[in-house]
């Protein structure tokens, strides 16, 4: 393991620059427990594992693979989307801590069957404390790959009694949060002839379209690439939009199913929606602001790291013994956790992205008391 430098080197425009970074900093104001500084000069594998909070368990979470402009950039992605994990497997009831790995590097040219399997020698260094499992710019071969050096990995293919893509166990949590959503908002959880905007048709997205158009909603989509969006047309009659007008269409509910960080100060001000309910990780921007923006608004925001969960339920069930239909029956719960959290939103006043963050810290918390009285 290699000490943390507290300068990251940045490349920019042919030019090298030195920026202050003061990682520990970083780590204090969310309080994660260890980072890893994984380097292989043979592969070129260069990766960072963060540790979250294991009070609940091994930290879970995948390993994403990704083009970083700069060092710091995927140290602040590493340490943002372990503190999502800890709090998406503590609201979810699951015994596991919080964590996520990033590589950095072009998974289309930079990828190789060494370099991954090099990674995994570095998950199995860590002795369970860490559990990966596929992310953006990681593939089931991948993880493949990574079990042949540890047996810390989730996310395996079926055919290897893995649980396969999580998509739709994702997707069908949305729903769930969605209906939920919809009954707090309009006093019905049917969706039927709700106008529904979906941003994303990648994995999740056409998912989730296929579940509310069975349902009889009437959908509006958009994407940056086309092939998603001819299915969302062509099988569930979706109407498409550009990326720009996704925000603003006069719409009962939009669902973010594509990026993070997408709600914004001037979006948020042209939301016509009564609901926010998607699966993209980390949607607001700003999490006491945005969150306290789409409150003032009315609007009923389900919190993402709670209604897109199922996908961590599914390779959490893999973990101890995968039986898919456990894994969707688990998930339904996300209905009535969702519910619960509007509930306390209200009771406190504060936004619901906040009120749900509470609900995972006290379960952390009450488990941390539990451990004491051993
Ligand atoms: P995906 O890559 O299959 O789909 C994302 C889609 O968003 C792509 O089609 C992409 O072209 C589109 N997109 C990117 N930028 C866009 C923009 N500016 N406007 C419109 N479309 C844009 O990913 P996915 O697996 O469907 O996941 C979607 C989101 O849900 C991600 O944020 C992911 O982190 C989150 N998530 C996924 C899972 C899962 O099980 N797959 C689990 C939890 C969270």
């Amino acid at each position: 393991m290699h000490p943390i430098s507290n300068y990251i080197m940045s490349e920019a425009k042919g030019t090298t620059s030195t920026t202050q970074f003061d990682v520990f900093a970083k780590v204090t104001k969310y309080d994660h427990e260890q980072i890893m500084l994984c380097q292989d000069n043979n592969t070129g594998l260069k990766a960072i594992i963060a540790i979250h909070n294991t009070v609940l368990g091994p930290g879970l979470g995948g390993t994403r693979m990704w083009n970083y402009k700069t060092e710091e950039e995927a140290i602040n992605d590493a340490l943002r989307l372990s503190r999502g994990m800890t709090y998406k497997a503590a609201i979810s009831g699951l015994n596991l801590g919080g964590a996520k790995a990033v590589i950095i590097g072009d998974p289309a040219t930079q990828k190789s069957e060494a370099l991954m399997r090099k990674f995994g020698r570095f998950v199995e260094n860590l002795g369970g404390k860490y559990i990966t499992a596929e992310d953006v710019g990681t593939t089931t071969k991948d993880m493949e790959y990574i079990s042949m050096e540890t047996e810390h990995v989730v996310g395996l293919p079926e055919i290897l009694g893995g649980g396969g893509d999580p998509s739709p166990v994702t997707a069908y949590g949305v729903y769930m949060g969605m209906k939920a959503s919809a009954k707090a908002a309009f006093g019905s959880d049917s969706l039927a002839g709700k106008k529904i905007a979906v941003q994303g048709t990648g994995k999740v997205g056409l998912h989730l379209i296929e579940l509310v158009s069975k349902e009889g909603a009437i959908v509006f989509a958009t994407d940056i690439f086309d092939s998603g969006l001819k299915i969302a047309a062509d099988k569930y009659k979706a109407t498409i939009v550009k990326p720009e007008e996704i925000f603003s269409l006069d719409v009962d509910i939009f669902a973010p199913c594509a990026l993070g960080a997408i709600l914004n100060t001037e979006n948020i001000n042209t939301l016509k929606c009564k609901v926010v309910s998607g699966a993209a990780n980390n949607q607001l921007l700003e999490e006491t602001t945005h969150g306290d923006m789409i409150k003032a608004k009315g609007i009923y925001y389900a919190p993402d790291f709670l209604i897109n969960a199922g996908g961590l339920i599914n390779v959490y069930s893999e973990y101890t013994g995968y039986i898919k239909e456990r894994a969707f029956s688990q998930t339904e719960n996300i209905y009535n956790t969702v519910l619960d959290i509007y509930k306390k939103s209200e009771a406190d006043n504060i936004n619901t992205q906040l009120a749900a963050i509470h609900l995972a810290e006290k379960r952390i918390n009450d488990h941390m008391l539990l451990k004491s009285t051993y």
